[in-house]
């Protein structure tokens, strides 16, 4: 039989315990063990099967039982005490409330992924876990925050796996009623919705749901709602589904619909509208877009601005962060799917050959007919960040293009290193050993230099404490997957010897993109069976990893690992789980003692599961990639070079896998088992390695304890989400406040000025010349502390010398008369020659050695530029 209709009920919770609602539906429970605990305590066999999810807990507990839990004293003494202790979490001044007037009072923060807890899978990967862990950090700041994503209705896909070893995806649907999440409803009870019009006369709406991230309202919009049709129902119906029209669509609900709910919320809540605007990756760019709408929109804004207005005011609140290094990685329409879809409306008002041509490749070896949406984000926003240095570093190679004429290191886009949230990523049980020696305080800003406190016996006790935990978790996980390939239960006796909690254990998860190469370890296949069967100093390895749907690369690459863990000779000393997610990463990190990370140099963003493994204790061996290129110091871990560029794909992976055997050999399985060393001649056999004991004595492995407590107290502060969260605070968001503010004031009168200043600047810049540089007081044999005087004739094209900062750059001149290591000194305007040219001049001190070298430059220049190269214009000598 079939329902004809459905709805969800809600438990009804007896008063003395009605809390326990609250405090299933904030999240903050997700990373805060205490309500955890509560729950556990309340039926742990409900807890378990409701896989530590409150909301479904509370829906099985029955009504008696309820009743009676609301009858017992001790019972409501610790829901109430923990109620009193989430509305203090949820009001207390924080690290944000001691900032000055000049912090936004409100940031909106824009992502097509985010991953908060198993309980709400809304992610695929590091970019939604990294917007999950910005919105706890934010809260646990008392940053001002609201994030704005989409609700997909099967989240990401489940991953199983064939007999052969083939990717299998399902898409099991969510029920929003069961999840932690609360429908935003107008004043009458009707719910709060979005619309947007579509080609064709069709329409797209999308109601609203709140989560609750501790003190961070998160809205996630919901096209699956009566009024659409079938397709329009359809548009949020998994993340990353389909390509074409539906990526499109669902970008375009993000991004306007989202500048919309957010309009509906705060006029439902009389909340602070936002004053700044994140745009976590292109996918969430059009939301530019529509705060130029409303700008543009009489029926918003009392005098409109143009659109040159709009944008300039758009901009400067605006911060854009860019994660891929990876072209492939960047969302690109056809520039006439853009066209088709704002020719119906979406934009009334606002010029549609503008918007393309904010997304347009109109620069060399760019695509004519494509819509580029990192190129738009760029565009939309003052201020651009990648996400660790190295990265920084690459992303300006990559959009230099945007400024030509500028050396790659003024590409005006910085880097913030991205973080992970201790609280959620720390093993509950690392937590209860550091409150139980230093007092429950610690965990609120973990001291990480205590670790030094900690006898080596204790850390050496705890790491093979989650290594068995990791391999019991792996066993359970092993035998259901096996289940699921079709093995019976008699087939898999040897599942439960699988790993053995005394052996080296590496761990290697994450998506499976090829750049990732989780098959690098294959390489030579021999090599790897000889490490993992090695009689002395043998290692073990889980690996996990899901592919793009659509990626067939990927998925040969995790038949080809899987089929090698098929084989009886090594299955019980290397495995592959299915299905990595969240609830799987947090028994990982803690249980691995090394976390292995081999991508192709540079095309790692950041990656931050390695920052995951850190804060628990593991050790890292990673390529030079990512964030581990700047934190990576000699004693955290081990660098796995990088073969020279110009090596054949073939010859580099070859290289890279060796060094990454011999680092495994030499280096790291000799450290771990290190007590033979320590203690003279005590052999280890395999499996009886770790914490041994002879004649009564524990035999440690001092050194790698040492780089354990080294890790944790100078990886643990450096890799913190807060850390991050505070990096965006006080250079984007706070710099984005202040221009925004600026831009908006009297009226917007300087966006208005800002706006007629740039496009005059436009039109006279081809014009602009440098004519002529002298440089007086160079000797025939110049010296360190000489000081030469450089003049620039320089003709401005009707501009005046206010507008221009003419500018010397000098420095080491190489044999290719490239300046290297340059100084830059401004030059003073000293002489209006007439016919708008005009002397600039000024001093320069040889500060060095060697060939010196110097050149002239003129550049744009007005208080509301956040970077002198923001406009892309620049005349070189
Ligand atoms: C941390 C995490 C990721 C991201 O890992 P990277 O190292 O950045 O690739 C992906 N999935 C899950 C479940 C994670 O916890």
């Amino acid at each position: 039989m079939k329902a004809i209709r459905r709805f969800t009920v809600r438990t009804v919770l007896p008063e003395p315990i009605s809390a326990l609602a609250a405090l299933a539906t904030n999240l903050r429970w997700s990373w805060h063990l205490p309500t955890r605990e509560l729950f556990a305590s309340l039926n742990p066999r409900i807890w378990k099967e409701s896989k530590h999810d409150p909301v479904t807990f509370l829906g099985s507990v029955g009504r008696e039982e309820l009743q009676q839990l609301a009858a017992n004293p001790a019972v409501v003494a610790r829901v109430q005490h923990a109620d009193e202790d989430l509305r203090h979490y949820l009001s207390k001044p924080r690290w944000y409330q001691g900032l000055g007037d000049s912090a936004p009072k409100c940031i909106a923060y824009f992502s097509p992924e985010f991953g908060i807890a198993e309980a709400l899978p809304q992610y695929s990967g590091g970019l939604g876990i990294l917007a999950g862990d910005h919105l706890k950090a934010a809260s646990d700041l008392g940053v001002p925050l609201i994030g704005v994503g989409l609700l997909y209705q099967a989240g990401y896909f489940k991953q199983s796996l064939s007999r052969d070893a083939w990717q299998q995806e399902t898409y099991p649907l969510l029920d929003p009623d069961n999840l932690p999440l609360t429908l935003l409803r107008e004043a009458d009870g009707t719910p709060a919705q979005v619309r947007l019009p579509l080609p064709e006369g069709r329409q797209l709406l999308a109601s609203i749901w709140r989560a609750d991230v501790g003190r961070i309202p998160l809205l996630l919009l919901d096209s699956n709602v009566h009024g659409n049709d079938d397709a329009a129902r359809t548009i949020t119906d998994r993340l990353y589904g389909g390509g074409g029209d539906h990526r499109l669509q669902q970008e375009l609900l993000l991004g306007m619909g989202g500048v919309k709910a957010l309009r509906i919320y705060t006029r439902l809540t009389g909340g602070i509208a936002p004053e700044v605007f994140h745009t976590n990756e292109g996918h969430a760019g059009f939301l530019g877009i529509e705060r130029i709408r409303e700008l543009m929109d009489p029926a918003v804004t009392a005098e409109p601005l143009s659109w040159d207005e709009a944008l300039t005011a758009g901009r400067a609140s605006t911060v854009f962060t860019t994660h891929t290094p990876v072209p492939a990685g960047i969302d690109r329409f056809p520039a006439s799917q853009i066209r088709h879809f704002f020719g119906a409306g979406l934009a009334p008002g606002v010029p549609l050959d503008k918007v393309l041509a904010l997304g347009a490749e109109d620069y060399d070896d760019g695509d004519p007919f494509v819509f580029n949406m990192a190129v738009m984000g760029l565009r939309l926003a003052q201020r651009a960040n990648g996400v660790a240095k190295l990265h920084g570093v690459v992303s300006r190679g990559m959009f230099a293009k945007l400024w030509p004429g500028f050396e790659h290191s003024e590409v005006p886009i910085t880097s913030v290193t991205n973080g992970v949230h201790v609280p959620t990523w720390v093993d509950p049980q690392l937590s209860a050993l550091a409150a139980e020696r230093f007092g429950p305080q610690v965990l609120d800003g973990p001291d990480w230099g205590k670790v030094y406190d900690v006898s080596d016996a204790d850390v050496w006790a705890l790491r093979r404490t989650l290594r068995s935990a990791l391999v019991k978790d792996v066993r359970r996980r092993l035998r259901a997957a096996w289940k699921k390939r079709g093995a019976a239960d008699a087939e898999l006796a040897w599942t439960d010897n699988v790993l053995d909690p005394n052996v080296l254990t590496i761990g290697f998860a994450r998506r499976v993109p090829t750049y990732k190469r989780l098959t690098l370890m294959l390489r030579d296949p021999a090599r790897l069976k000889a490490l993992l069967l090695n009689e002395q100093h043998p290692i073990q390895l889980v690996i996990a990893g899901k592919s793009h749907p659509a990626d067939d690369a990927g998925k040969a690459m995790i038949q080809e690992l899987v089929r090698f863990t098929d084989d009886p000779a090594v299955r019980h000393r290397i495995v592959f789980l299915p299905n990595y997610d969240i609830a799987m990463a947090r028994t990982l990190f803690p249980g691995c003692d090394v976390w292995l990370n081999n991508p192709l140099r540079p095309l790692e963003a950041c990656g931050t599961s390695g920052m995951k493994a850190a804060i628990n204790g593991s050790l890292n061996l990673s390529v030079m990639d990512g964030w581990w290129d700047e934190l990576y110091d000699g004693e955290n871990g081990w660098a796995i070079p990088t073969a020279n560029i110009g090596t054949s794909s073939e010859e580099r992976d070859d290289i890279e896998a060796g060094a990454l055997y011999e680092l495994l050999e030499n280096q790291v399985a000799p450290r771990f088992y290190g007590s033979t060393a320590v203690h003279g001649s005590v052999a280890i056999g395999a499996g009886a390695a770790g914490p041994s004991r002879a004649g009564g004595e524990e035999l440690l492995p001092t050194h790698w304890i040492s780089m354990i407590k080294h890790t944790l107290a100078k990886l643990g502060p450096a890799v913190s989400a807060e850390r991050m969260v505070q990096d965006y605070v006080n250079r984007l968001y706070e710099p984005a406040a202040i221009s925004g503010r600026a831009a908006r004031a009297d009226d917007y009168a300087q966006a208005k000025s800002l706006a007629v200043w740039v496009a005059r600047v436009r039109e006279a810049w081809p014009q602009l010349t440098v004519e002529h540089v002298d440089s007086l007081g160079v000797k025939t044999e110049p010296q360190i502390g000489d000081t030469i005087t450089v003049q620039a004739y320089v003709t401005l094209g009707g501009l005046q010398p206010a507008d221009v900062s003419v500018e010397t750059a000098y420095g080491k001149a190489l044999d290719n008369d490239q300046l290297s290591d340059t100084t830059i000194a401004v030059l003073d305007w000293s002489e209006d020659l007439g016919q708008g040219r005009y002397l600039f001049s000024g001093d320069i001190v040889v500060d060095r050695s060697g060939s010196f070298g110097y050149t002239v430059r003129v550049l744009p220049n007005h208080g509301a530029l956040a970077s002198k190269a923001e406009l892309g214009l620049i005349a070189n000598a």
